[in-house]
């Protein structure tokens, strides 16, 4: 029988996960249905029931969705609980279960495919919205010294870190007053910023030393501003978001088919597509 899969969030008709999936699943010799399905959080629970009817008993949401997604699962996995974010719904005894692989998959993509140690990095997060809140308990679990988290509106930073529970290891910072917070061995872009109309505040380049990596969570044009910002700031690497989408992916894969895929020729696959 053909399993029905599909990526909830909004927008969503240039998402790459049906082709991921696909691409997953036909290399694992799994006969899947994967699509995207256009829902914003008002239409959100309307859209997953309807999937339901049809038969989806897994899915993974996006933007804007993650936060909504957690508090419509009756029960979480440990990335999840503490990200209080789900990115992967697994249907499980008669109700949806929440995962998250956002976290799991960027420590992958970083120390894995970009070779970088985590262990001991003072990390500068920008952004508090559902990725950011993936990504945060896995930088803490690879062993990153300290981690500092600014957002536009300060009082998801501050939501976040209290949700960290580490006191003095996990703070927040203004994004206005950046520039005193010294210098950073990662800063991780998890905002949304360029998707929008609204440039994000200014970064100092003072946050930058001789070993700073600069990651955004996103990819391709949406990469462009904040990685071109990183390159004249003179960060050592500049990483885009598309090694994590492959990795976040094939974690949600292998807790739907208890496999994981190699994920290098999808990799290329979607590189080549942006070059
Ligand atoms: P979200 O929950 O909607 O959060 C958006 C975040 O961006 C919030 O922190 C928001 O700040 C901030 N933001 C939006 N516009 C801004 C602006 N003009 N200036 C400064 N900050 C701004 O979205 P998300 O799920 O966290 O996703 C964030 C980004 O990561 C998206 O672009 C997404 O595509 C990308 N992502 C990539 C992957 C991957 O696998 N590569 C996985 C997950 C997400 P406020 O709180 O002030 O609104």
């Amino acid at each position: 029988m053909t399993a029905q899969h599909a990526v909830f969030g909004h927008p969503i008709t240039h998402s790459r996960s049906p082709f991921i999936h696909a691409a997953f699943a036909q290399a694992e010799g799994i006969a899947l249905q994967y699509r995207a399905i256009d829902a914003d959080l008002e239409t959100f629970p309307a859209a997953l029931q309807a999937f339901f009817a049809d038969g989806g008993r897994a899915a993974n949401v996006t933007l804007p969705l993650k936060e909504a997604a957690f508090a419509l699962c009756a029960s979480h996995g440990h990335a999840a609980q503490r990200a209080g974010a789900v990115n992967t719904l697994i249907w499980r005894e008669q109700h949806w279960h929440g995962e998250n692989t956002d976290g799991s998959g960027l420590v992958r993509d970083l120390t894995s495919r970009h070779g970088l140690d985590l262990r001991g990095c003072r990390v500068l997060l920008l952004g508090a919205g559902g990725a950011a809140r993936g990504v945060a308990p896995a930088l803490l679990d690879a062993g990153i010294d300290e981690l500092v988290v600014a957002n536009r509106t300060a009082s998801r930073a501050d939501a976040l870190v209290d949700a960290m529970g580490e006191p003095g290891r996990v703070i927040s910072a203004y994004w206005e007053a950046l520039d005193e917070q010294g210098d950073f061995e990662i800063i991780l872009n998890a905002t949304s910023a360029a998707h929008g109309a609204t440039p994000p505040p200014k970064l100092p380049s003072s946050l930058v030393n001789s070993r700073t990596s600069a990651v955004d969570l996103n990819y391709g044009a949406a990469a462009v501003p904040f990685l071109a910002w990183a390159n004249a700031a003179g960060c050592r690497k500049q990483i885009d978001g598309l090694g994590m989408l492959v990795e976040q992916a094939a974690e949600a894969f292998h807790l739907w088919h208890g496999r994981h895929p190699d994920t290098e020729p999808v990799y290329a696959q979607l590189r080549a597509q942006l070059l």
